[in-house]
């Protein structure tokens, strides 16, 4: 069985209710009646669990978060009100001033941004690597470093990682991993190779119709009695083992970062995006295969594309063997210059032009007039970003015709 068909069984049966209600309630509540201030103090103490107020978990969101952890083989997920905000809440739940962040690979804009610019003016530090950059990754980790983080396919360079033997450097020197995985466990887990906690844009392939900005962490669990976060490195985590055991990286993330900073997902958003996973394995699968068609026949058309399934591509190999049911929705058209960039997003009838990806429809975008167009020179060229570069999001179209639309476009 795929990982495709084995997602079917387990999205429709787990989103779906067996008693009462089939759909998941939508309950839209901020807040949350305790009836007697006994039950209140046991709620919050934790000795009770009950919803306390809808910042800190809502049952409608609580629905998500318990399908995202099972698809990713974790024992907690914390849902956001966007990827970045699971993105910023992971990270801000594990770094204090003078604390270091090493990234690898090509990062999606916000993220590259995030640690460049805004962690830095609160005293974090981040090193940032090529994803095969293994000696100078395993050379850069000290005493303040607290997160190794990536993407599992880099957006837009397509470069992929190889997550294990990264995972192996992070385990050996006692780091935390963070895998930003909004490709999704369908392509490849991340906590099954080693990492600590995988992240998601759930606005993309997740919910998959541009209906509802969302995003979630998923955390592994930690063994209370030999565990590489057991160390003077996460001396703060100690508190969390000794109270919540194998949920003390969720315990964290919740009153370390989620409670104070309030990212929290909106119950109308969750609900959208539950919706979305009943029909993920469908969606990606027809997806995964039409990005493999529309790539190999641009690029045998003359166009210059960037995509892994590629033989031309540095990590074809990997994604041969590391990602067997494809990618997620991207690729890349180099046009060679802005201005034939242009001259293919004017003439492309098919293609939405817009900031998202993982949509119903196909999608793209010229990245260094729009995402990337604050970085300078250099950091475009280490991200990747080239003067012709186009990001397309294949979505759920024929795929001849997004074939025949792009040739016509690029003529
Ligand atoms: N991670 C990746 C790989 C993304 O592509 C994006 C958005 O484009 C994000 C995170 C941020 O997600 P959101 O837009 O939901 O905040």
């Amino acid at each position: 069985m795929n990982n495709f068909e084995e997602y079917c069984t387990k999205f429709v049966q787990s989103v779906g209710n067996k008693e009462g209600s089939v759909s998941p309630v939508i309950t839209n509540s901020a807040s949350f009646s305790y009836g007697t201030p006994e039950i209140a103090e046991a709620i919050f103490e934790g000795s009770v669990k009950k919803p306390l107020y809808s910042r800190m978990g809502n049952p409608t969101t609580a629905k998500l978060e318990s399908t995202m952890a099972e698809m990713d083989g974790g024992v907690a997920a914390v849902a956001t009100s966007s990827g970045m905000g699971a993105i910023t809440m992971t990270c801000m739940s594990l770094l204090a001033s003078g604390d270091e962040i090493i990234s690898i690979g090509g990062l999606f804009g916000g993220t590259y941004a995030l640690f460049s610019e805004t962690l830095t003016r609160f005293g974090v530090k981040t090193h940032f690597f090529d994803v095969d950059d293994f000696t100078k990754i395993q050379d850069a980790i000290n005493e303040s470093t607290k997160i190794i983080f990536l993407e599992s396919v880099g957006n837009p360079n397509m470069r992929l990682p190889d997550i294990k033997r990264i995972a192996q450097i992070a385990n050996d020197a006692g780091v935390i991993l963070i895998v930003d995985n909004t490709i999704t466990p369908l392509c490849i887990s991340p906590l099954k190779l080693g990492a600590d906690i995988s992240i998601y844009s759930t606005t993309k392939i997740i919910s998959g119709n541009s209906s509802a900005l969302g995003g979630c962490a998923v955390f592994r669990a930690v063994n209370e009695e030999d565990d590489k976060l057991k160390s003077t490195r996460y001396d703060f985590l100690a508190k969390f083992i000794k109270g919540a055991g194998k949920m003390a990286l969720f315990a964290n993330a919740k009153k370390r970062a989620l409670r104070d900073f309030g990212m929290s997902a909106n119950a109308n958003a969750s609900y959208q995006t539950i919706l979305g996973l009943e029909t993920l394995p469908l969606r990606l699968s027809r997806i995964s295969k039409s990005v493999e068609t529309v790539a190999l026949a641009l690029e045998k058309n003359g166009l210059n594309i960037n995509h892994p399934c590629l033989k031309s591509h540095p990590h074809h190999e990997r994604y041969l063997n590391n990602f067997k049911d494809g990618c997620g929705t991207l690729f890349s058209i180099d046009m060679g210059s802005k201005q034939r960039a242009f001259d293919f997003l004017n003439n492309t009838k098919l293609a939405t032009l817009t900031a998202n990806i993982g949509d119903s429809r196909t999608l793209a975008l010229h990245m260094a007039s729009t995402i990337y167009r604050d970085f300078d020179e250099e950091t475009r060229k280490f991200l990747g970003i080239t003067d012709g570069l186009i990001r397309i999001s294949i979505g759920l179209e024929n795929p001849q015709d997004i074939i025949d639309d792009f040739m016509q476009a690029s003529k």
